[in-house]
């Protein structure tokens, strides 16, 4: 089965441009220094059997669907409840709508539904009296693989300061945000991987997510083909960065298409410009 993510979102939590920075990166006209908050849509398949599973629902998700032409999905994985990875969910009512109305099932850890009932309360509750909002079917899980919209997905537990995030493996593709260590045995369940997306914030340590290089490290030791990053923050100039790495490994930017294909060759699809966008940057 073809298995393609799509970059919906690269950027770290602020996104880039930053607010109130004026740094050359947040001033770059290089549409691939705009980054939307870290978001990946994974399309299974093709043509009218296509599954959309979306990953995670980020204050920018109108934007995010609105430029990638998405209308429904087929359910949602929720990787952990920072607010960069979830304040949209009130928006997903479009994709609600889109969908004709059916409500969209939506997988998160245990602690994490728990957390997003209480911040959307209303979204959550059977007797609150408005059409206008999202129906959502919560389900949970832990480390056992399960069974998304028809598609086998591996949750992967990984460590994020004090909270655990789930990176998610479809096949031999693997998504994994907001980490600052993958432990090893999410390194045994990651195995077979070839084409990972990984967080890298920026060159220096930093105590919730990943450094340029041991992002790199991490994606050698699973021993990927092709790692692209993510959850990227304005020290990281894309055509600079890039130059620097080893030709396996990419920043990843918004509306890149990355997939492993039907005949298990790995494509990589630059989208054609940066798209409409609402906003004029
Ligand atoms: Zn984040
Ligand atoms: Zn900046
Ligand atoms: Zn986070």
């Amino acid at each position: 089965m073809r298995v393609e993510m799509e970059f919906l979102g690269s950027g770290t939590s602020s996104g880039i441009p930053t607010i109130g920075c004026d740094c050359w990166v947040c001033n770059s006209s290089n549409p691939r220094n705009k980054r939307l908050r870290s978001s990946v849509l994974f399309r299974l398949g093709v043509g009218d059997d296509e599954r959309r599973l979306l990953v995670d629902v980020t204050p920018d998700i109108r934007i995010q669907a609105l430029r990638a032409g998405l209308s429904s999905v087929h359910g949602v994985l929720i990787t952990h409840t920072h607010a960069d990875h979830c304040h949209g969910l009130d928006d997903l009512r479009g994709l609600y709508w889109g969908g004709g109305r059916v409500p969209i099932p939506l997988w998160a850890y245990p602690e994490a539904l728990a957390q997003l009932r209480r911040t959307f309360a209303y979204i959550f509750d059977a007797d609150y009296d408005y059409k206008g909002i999202v129906k959502l079917e919560p389900q949970v899980f832990e480390h056992q693989l399960f069974e998304a919209a028809g598609v086998r997905v591996q949750p992967i537990p990984v460590v994020h300061g004090n909270m655990r995030v789930a990176g998610f493996r479809i096949g031999e593709c693997a998504y994994i945000t907001d980490t600052n260590e993958v432990p090893d045995t999410s390194i045994e369940l990651l195995k077979g991987v070839r084409l990972l997306i990984l967080d890298a914030l920026r060159r220096a340590p930093h105590p919730t997510h990943m450094s340029l290089p041991k992002a790199l490290e991490t994606a050698e030791k699973i021993g990927v083909e092709r790692v692209f990053f993510t959850h990227i923050n304005h020290d990281l100039e894309h055509e600079s960065i890039n130059n620097e790495l080893p030709d396996w490994a990419r920043l990843g930017y918004d509306r890149l298409k990355v997939a492993i294909e039907e005949d298990g060759r790995i494509s990589v699809t630059e989208p054609e410009s940066n798209g409409p966008s609402p906003i004029a940057f």
